[in-house]
Order: C-alpha cells, then sequence, then structure tokens
C-alpha cells in the first residue's frame, strides 16, 4: 500500500461524470436525513417549499436555501441541550463536543458521533496521504488539543496511515524544537503562522537552524498562509522541507488538501463535500475557472450535525488547469483566498489582506510580522501596513521596494510604518494581523449575536 499514489484510487480518480453522479446521490441521502431527522432543517426547507423529490440534479440543489453561521447560533442552547434541533441523533449518541474558534462571534458548538469522528480521520487520510505522510514517517504536532478541532483529525489520521505520532501538546516553543530534535521527527502540522514563529525561535534564541532538523514536510491549516507564494516560500526555505496546503472547519470537515505535485492550490475532495461558489455580487453559482466568490459547501456523509449547503465565507476560485497528480478533483487556486468579512473595499478597491502578505513576506530584510490597520482620516480611508526591519536591514534599501510592489498587486496606497525586529505582537496559534476599524461597531454588533 505504502506505494500507492492515491489514498482512494477508485474515488480520486473518477471521472467527471461519474463524481457528479456521485455526489448527487449522497447529497440526495443527507438531505433527506436531515429533512427527516432535524427541526431546525425541517423548518428552512418547508418555509422554502422543498423537499427531498424535488432534488433531481445538481442544478436543483441551488434552490435549497443557504445556512449561515449565526443560524447555528441561533437554535444552539435550547433542547437537545448544548446543540439544539440541528442535532439528528439521539443526544446519547454524541461523543465529541468541539465548538468554532469564535474569532468571528459566539463561537458554535458541533456535535459528533463515533461514526462522525471516523468520517473525519478519513477526510484526514485524504490530506495526509496526498501530501506524501507514509507509515514510516515520525510526525510530530506542535499543538495542545483542546475543545477546537485542531489537530484532532490530523493526529487519529496520521495514525490510521500507520504514522508514529508525538503529540506536542503541553511543551513551550523551545522545548518542541528540542523534541524535533531529539525524536528526529519527520513531519508537522501546524498553522503557517506557528511555523514560523518556530523557526523564529529556533534560529534566534536557540542558535539552531531548523533545516538541519529532520522535518521533511509541514502540512500547514488553519491560515491561508502555505497558499500565498512568498510565505510558503519563507517556511520552505527555514524548514528545508515541502509545506502543503489544507483547509478545515469545525462545522464542515477536512475538505481540501494540496498534493504532493504543489500546484499552487488545492483539491477539493469532491468524493466527501459538495462545494459551490457563489458570487460575491450577484450570489449567482459561478461554474467557470478563474472567478473569485464564496464558498458554500455540503460535507455530504457526515450524519450528528449536518453540513447542508454552509455559507463558509471562504473566497476561492476554480482553477481552469487539472493537476498533474492525476486526480480528478477539481482545484481552487491559490487554496483559499481570504473571508469575505476581511476582503474588502478601501477607496472603492477590493482589498485582500492575502495579497499584502504576498508582497511583504516577499522581500528580503522585512521579518515576517506585519499589521495592516485600515482606517478613516476625515472622510478618506487610509490604510496603514506595519512592518519590521530584520537586524542590518537599512530601511532605504527596502522602501521603494516595498511601496511600488504593494502598489503594483494592490493598487492602492499604504502608509508604511517601520519598526525594530521584535516589535510587533507574536501569535502562537493563529494571528490577527488585519484590523478594519471603520468595521468596529459592526464587529460588536456580531459579537452580541
Ligand atoms: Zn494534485
Amino acid at each position: 500500500m505504502n506505494n500507492q499514489v492515491f489514498w482512494n484510487p477508485v474515488l480520486e480518480t473518477l471521472p467527471r461524470e461519474t463524481l457528479q453522479q456521485l455526489q448527487l446521490k449522497k447529497f440526495k441521502r443527507i438531505f433527506e436525513w436531515a429533512f427527516t431527522h432535524s427541526k431546525f432543517h425541517r423548518s428552512i426547507y418547508d418555509a422554502a417549499g422543498i423537499t427531498p423529490d424535488d432534488i433531481k440534479s445538481l442544478e436543483d440543489i441551488k434552490r435549497i436555501p443557504k445556512v449561515e453561521k449565526s443560524m447555528m447560533r441561533g437554535i444552539q442552547c435550547k433542547d437537545p441541550f448544548p446543540y439544539g434541533d440541528a442535532l439528528c441523533v439521539p443526544l446519547e449518541e454524541v461523543s465529541t463536543f468541539r465548538q468554532t474558534s469564535g474569532t468571528t462571534g459566539q463561537p458554535v458548538y458541533q456535535a459528533d458521533t463515533w461514526q462522525d469522528w471516523e468520517w473525519w480521520s478519513e477526510c484526514w487520510s485524504y490530506v495526509l496521504w496526498s501530501q506524501g505522510y507514509r507509515a514510516k514517517d515520525r510526525v510530530f504536532i506542535p499543538f495542545g488539543y483542546n475543545i477546537f478541532v485542531a489537530f484532532w483529525a490530523g493526529h487519529y489520521a496520521a495514525e490510521k496511515l500507520g504514522c508514529e505520532v508525538v503529540p506536542g501538546g503541553v511543551l513551550d516553543t523551545q522545548s518542541r524544537i528540542l523534541k524535533i530534535q531529539e525524536l528526529r521527527t519527520t513531519a508537522m502540522m501546524a498553522t503557517p503562522t506557528y511555523i514560523l514563529r518556530m523557526a523564529d525561535v529556533a534560529k534566534n534564541k536557540m542558535g539552531i537552524d531548523p533545516a538541519s532538523l529532520s522535518i521533511n514536510r509541514i502540512t500547514c491549516a488553519g491560515e491561508p498562509g502555505a497558499g500565498i507564494p512568498s510565505t510558503k516560500k519563507r517556511m520552505e526555505d527555514a524548514w528545508g522541507a515541502k509545506v502543503f496546503d489544507h483547509s478545515g472547519a469545525t462545522e464542515i470537515g477536512a475538505w481540501s488538501f494540496e498534493c504532493e505535485s504543489q500546484p499552487c492550490g488545492m483539491h477539493v475532495n469532491e468524493a466527501m463535500f459538495l462545494v459551490e461558489i457563489e458570487d460575491l455580487d450577484t450570489g449567482e453559482i459561478i461554474e467557470e475557472p478563474g472567478k473569485k466568490g464564496k464558498m458554500i459547501i455540503t460535507a455530504l456523509d457526515r450524519m450528528a450535525q449536518p453540513c447542508i449547503r454552509f455559507d463558509s465565507k471562504d473566497v476561492i476560485e476554480w482553477d481552469s488547469e487539472p493537476c498533474s497528480c492525476g486526480r480528478s478533483f477539481r482545484l481552487i487556486k491559490g487554496g483559499v483566498i481570504g473571508r469575505s468579512d476581511d476582503i474588502t473595499k478601501v477607496k472603492g478597491v477590493l482589498l485582500s489582506p492575502g495579497a499584502i502578505e504576498e508582497v511583504v513576506r516577499s522581500i528580503n530584510g522585512l521579518g515576517d510580522e506585519f499589521e495592516i490597520v485600515v482606517d478613516k482620516q476625515g472622510d478618506v480611508d487610509r490604510i496603514k501596513l506595519k512592518v519590521e526591519l530584520l537586524p542590518g536591514t537599512p530601511r532605504t534599501s527596502i522602501e521603494n521596494k516595498l511601496k511600488d510592489r504593494l502598489r503594483l498587486k494592490t493598487n492602492l496606497g499604504y502608509l508604511i510604518e517601520y519598526y525594530d525586529y521584535g516589535s510587533l505582537p507574536r501569535y502562537e496559534v493563529k494571528s490577527k494581523r488585519f484590523k478594519d476599524l471603520r468595521k468596529k461597531s459592526m464587529s460588536e454588533k456580531e459579537c452580541r449575536l
């Protein structure tokens, strides 16, 4: 099995038409399941006048109402406590509680049964296998597992593949680096922010070159960094390892992965998920490649608390090219480009924090950390970009390059502030580098929901 290219050679190479037939069949099953077992789902489908008999093609799915995170917040803490009536199984069958990280408001609770938990590890097995994890790997997970889903399912999937897993939870960064060195671990899973942070601590605090350690592959999740070429390059250079992107979410599952061919994008696991991309302005479903929109996603096999046409707010676009690895699962170009909440207009121009990150990380002499603050000066929008100069880098060698690249990439001007290396906040898990102060009242309102 270790020589096998695909985790599931049948499903990952299905011809498009057969794959779509499978998706339709699975969609009808999960829709009927939720329609029958969840009062929450039944009420929104009844209100839209739609029943399982109405779903005869993938086209019909577009008529089904979407589910927003706020709707899930609205039902939780009601019966059956604490999940509310989206729960499709008796409470005694629930085996695990998780919650969303709540970066944009009140967390959403998520119930999983043992069957769902097996499903989680299966989704993650596609991810790890496609990135070259095999039984010989010793995998280090520098992360404290808790009520959030990260990196529980990655842990169990690695075990399922036969890897040896080292849970590096209750350790500080320096101890984790020493453990990697001591055990010669070969692979690692973490957020891009933490991968860079660990490299920085190893190099600058401990005098250890991370590239001299035995890590040869890294799976990134939780943030878009591994899909941003300059951030990925920084991580690969620092660790002397291949870095792969992955995206998943508590209320969805592990829906995508970058394979070993590193196509500058991620495959959607279309055997287990149905992804639709919705135009941000018109609400139409985008079929063609090259047009950005927000992801509406269905987990085709998740049973306890189903995820059906969930409005993920992740901004993605289909790639026009198939991947050289041979998988028939479609690619999304550049991974998750951002959140529709974060992609905002400044001076009438669409601004994506990911585009700024790509520029900052592409410039030698700038540190890994940065911060973007959008506010108003009078009636005019202003973007402040705070960056750090690495020791020994004169500001004059950076200034014009940074300004020019930013303008070219984003069509906007910036007020750039330079700081000494080590001055900006460091993050252990996910970063909070983008602040839109114009939205302050909105985010306060969101927090109360
Ligand atoms: Zn591929």
